[in-house]
């Protein structure tokens, strides 16, 4: 038989379940799609600048290794809704499969995609790959999910994961006409056609002015190689990750405390089986820092449990009261704050490393976003925004997610008093400014006068949280 399988968020040829069972079953053909969302608002959420950079390079190299395998990778764009049934109907595929995705807008619209095959006779396959932890299989006593990650980690780690899956074997080449009966389709392109790298990067253009258009492919690529052989080659280096984890993973200066795979696990490149597994067997690694990184891998797991189980985490405050914060919203400070202009080294070097690399250090994301929420006053919604433009690991979980734990508005929240103070945490966790030299020149370190008092802000910020409470009691 011949199966189609739909690559998603899984840019990998090992340990994927559905190209594996299609290659168990006959012949397989691949497909990845530029989703656009449909009128119903589903599908993914359109990627962010950074991301579409890495999607690009990592989908050319995909198309390389499947290749090898004697699959082709055909690229279209629009609604998947449409196209995947033609395709299916114009291939004469007998099976569909795709590894699963778990953001409620993409569930649905796969939901429907699925019925719509299984109606003109189809068999439809979906597949767990990208978590560890199926979201509707674990809950609390009485509660339809966890609301909170220890006790979420302590019932789902532990489980058996299963083993990782080899890459398939080759097939012979399919035949052209095969081929020439897909391009017949409108929304069959080649890589280039998807317009992945098309415009300037940022959806806001904030620095259009000062610096023309943002093109990604100038800075970041400087910093990663994305695809499988990136991938493979960040794999080796896990052992550096996960060495001195439980004690250096805070120290934002040294490149190898912690592993940074993040933007791998985003685009599937590689699996978290593979990664636990990994970080299972890694020799010579102490029990405390094979716990504290395998720990961070569930922290992953925890973002997907809340975000399946709270559609529009990306809008919507998980505790309601938020939604009567009193933001302040200034335009200015947003600016300051997202070109690294605040006059607070910690977070200018932060906001830094973020528009040159496409990644920042997990200590110095949550003092930038404490920063945004919590001196400016602003909604973090806009943080979030800006950072799933920035980031190459930017997904539909951990981003909001991350954002409302910081912002005090999320299930598992940092009380919303606890305003993290970038001086203090400057010394705490760059006392030798290793971190910010990397990242800041002496120049612009001391031009930049602070936009607001540390001391002044927290307490605006304590005012606005006791003005919610009091609306909130009085409603
Ligand atoms: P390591 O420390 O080596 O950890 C290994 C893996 O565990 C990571 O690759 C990641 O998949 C997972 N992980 C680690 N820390 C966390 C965490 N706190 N929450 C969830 N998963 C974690 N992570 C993203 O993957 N995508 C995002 O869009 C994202 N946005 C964030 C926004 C804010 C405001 C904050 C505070 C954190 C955000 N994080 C996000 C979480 C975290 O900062 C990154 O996962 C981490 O910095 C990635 O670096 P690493 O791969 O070296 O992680």
């Amino acid at each position: 038989g011949l199966t189609l399988v739909w690559f998603r968020e899984d840019l990998r040829v090992h340990d994927h379940a559905a190209l594996t069972a299609a290659r168990a079953d006959g012949h397989v053909i691949a497909v990845w799609v530029r989703e656009s969302r449909d009128d119903d608002g589903l599908g993914p959420r359109p990627l962010g600048g950074a991301c579409r950079w890495w999607v690009h390079e990592s989908l050319s190299v995909l198309e390389e290794e499947l290749s090898h395998l004697g699959i082709p990778l055909l690229f279209a764009a629009g609604e998947s809704a449409t196209i995947i049934p033609e395709l299916a109907g114009r291939l004469d595929v007998d099976a569909v499969r795709w590894s699963r995705r778990y953001a409620p807008a993409s569930r649905s619209l796969d939901g429907r995609i699925k019925t719509e095959l299984r109606n003109r006779g189809l068999t439809v396959h979906s597949h767990p790959g990208a978590l560890l932890v199926e979201p509707w299989t674990a809950a609390p006593q009485g509660g339809d999910h966890y609301k909170v990650f220890t006790p979420f980690w302590k019932a789902v780690s532990g489980g058996d994961v299963g083993d990782v899956l080899p890459v398939p074997v080759e097939q012979p080449r399919l035949s052209t006409g095969l081929i020439d009966s897909a391009q017949a389709c409108a929304a069959v392109t080649d890589l280039d056609g998807l317009g992945l790298l098309d415009g300037t990067g940022t959806g806001s253009g904030v620095f259009a002015a000062a610096d023309g258009p943002r093109w990604w492919q100038d800075t970041i690529s400087r910093h990663w190689t994305p695809g499988l052989r990136g991938a493979a080659a960040a794999l080796e280096d896990l052992h550096a990750g996960i060495d001195g984890y439980s004690t250096a993973h805070d120290i934002p200066a040294d490149g190898a405390s912690t592993s940074r795979l993040s933007p791998r696990l985003r685009h599937g490149e590689l699996s978290p089986r593979q990664l636990l597994r990994a970080a299972q067997t890694a020799e010579g690694i102490t029990v405390d820092d094979r716990t504290s990184w395998i720990r961070q891998l569930y922290w992953r797991e925890f973002s997907w449990h809340l975000a399946y189980h709270h559609p529009d985490i990306d809008a919507w405050p998980i505790r309601p009261e938020f939604n009567d914060f009193p933001y302040d919203d200034d335009e200015g400070a947003l600016r300051s704050w997202q070109s690294g202009q605040t006059g607070y080294p910690l977070v200018d070097a932060g906001m830094t490393q973020l528009w040159e690399t496409g990644w920042m250090h997990n200590r110095v994301r949550m003092v930038t976003a404490s920063f945004l929420t919590k001196n400016l006053l602003h909604h973090w919604r806009h943080g979030e925004q800006w950072f799933w433009d920035t980031l190459v690991d930017a997904d539909e979980a951990n981003n909001p997610v991350s954002w409302q734990w910081v912002a005090g508005s999320g299930a598992d929240a940092a009380p919303f008093f606890r305003v993290f103070n970038p001086e203090r945490q400057r010394k705490r966790f760059d006392p030798d400014d290793a971190y910010i030299d990397e990242w800041l020149s002496e120049t612009t370190d001391a031009e930049t006068s602070p936009i607001v008092d540390l001391a002044d802000s927290r307490h605006a910020a304590l005012d606005a949280y006791d003005q919610m409470k009091s609306t909130e009691a009085s409603t």
